[in-house]
């Protein structure tokens, strides 16, 4: 099997993504709510999927979701997109809105999907680097000089933690000429949206999810929210049934029932604290000050602590070999986490 004549050029050197294998007993390394659906809600979704017609195929325009999504985020509903996930947008938008070659601005660290699926669609990427002089001014400029189409970025950032505030991106997208992609994943945790804001303007498109504080990364459920001119180009380009019917099911439910399925403001509170304890535990290492649901570290034993804590039965994510990202969990997590933090470095795991 070498036939390589078979893989273009742009797929070459590419590898699967590969999330970290093995059981723990403590989940805290991709970003995910520690909270299972309450069990009310299950039974509702359950006795909902006697009425599914599975033979048919889903509302290819998830109308149900839209709504439901419109009125816990009030925005229209003609505004938004459902995807499988907001890792499908992305891949679309990074598609469907470039010829080959347009450039797309990124700054490192971000979540590694963008160039990932810009490089798949032959985007031109250019980067910069978020050093301690970074700011949304520096991009625009940065952009203008590289001219580039796009911008895309995670607000708050994954993996560092850092948010923009909501004058400063909207200064941004006025002050730009680029598509700007604002990844809003966790700003559930925060407070500086500006979904409300993007149909408003030509050139912004935010994306949210239900992987994160909704705690429904199973279900696989995203949302982009821009004018209609955007929105429908998106409707063009996506699969005619890109969500299946049980995820619009779930979807809605939890929508309908945001106040209850949403722990944004408990876990972003517990982030802070992860934050805080961190910082007393580790007062050599650079811990980073988070807006969203975990906390970005970095110290020169980042790989041992991963590799403690891995024995420990306590998964966390290593970037590099001197980063680390850990997520908020339970309380009842937190409290085995700081306890293990603790012992390290003092005694053998086992
Ligand atoms: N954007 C960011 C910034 C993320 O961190 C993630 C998931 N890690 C996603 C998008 C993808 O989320 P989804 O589960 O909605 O595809």
């Amino acid at each position: 099997m070498s036939e390589m004549r078979y893989i273009p050029n742009k797929m070459k050197g590419k590898t699967p993504y590969d999330p970290i294998s093995g059981s723990y007993s403590i989940r805290l390394d991709a970003n995910e709510s520690p909270y299972p659906i309450p069990a009310e809600l299950l039974d509702r979704f359950c006795e909902a999927l006697k009425e599914e017609s599975l033979n048919r195929y889903p509302d290819p325009t998830c109308a149900s979701v839209r709504n439901a999504f419109s009125s816990y985020y009030r925005v229209d509903p003609a505004n938004v997109v459902v995807g499988n996930g907001s890792d499908e947008l992305i891949n679309l938008i990074l598609n469907c809105f470039f010829d080959k070659g347009d450039k797309v601005g990124i700054a490192t660290p971000e979540f590694s999907m963008y160039r990932f699926y810009a490089e798949l669609a032959e985007d031109a990427v250019v980067f910069t680097e978020k050093d301690s002089t970074f700011s949304l001014d520096r991009f625009s400029a940065f952009a203008k000089e590289n001219g580039c189409r796009a911008v895309i970025f995670s607000n708050p950032c994954n993996p560092t933690g850092a948010g923009f505030d909501k004058e400063e991106v909207l200064r941004f997208i006025r002050q730009t000429s680029c598509l700007c992609i604002i990844d809003e994943a966790y700003m559930d945790f925060w407070d500086q949206s500006i979904l409300t804001l993007a149909p408003e303007f030509e050139n912004v498109i935010v994306l949210r999810t239900l992987s994160k504080a909704f705690g429904a990364a199973g279900a696989r459920i995203g949302f982009a929210v821009a004018n209609p001119l955007l929105i429908r180009n998106l409707n063009v380009a996506r699969s005619p049934y890109n969500v299946n019917s049980l995820s619009q099911r779930l979807a809605t439910l939890l929508l309908e029932n945001g106040d209850l399925c949403n722990h944004g403001k408990e876990l972003g509170q517990r982030a802070k604290e992860l934050q805080s304890r961190l910082t007393e535990l580790f007062p050599d290492a650079r811990v980073f000050p988070t807006c969203a649901n975990f906390v970005f570290m970095e110290t020169p034993n980042a790989s041992e602590l991963f590799r403690y804590l891995a024995d420990c039965g306590i998964a966390v994510r290593l970037f590099g070999n001197s980063h680390l990202r850990i997520c908020a969990g339970t309380e009842k997590e937190m409290d085995r986490l700081y306890e293990t933090l603790t012992r390290f470095g003092t005694e053998d795991p086992s």
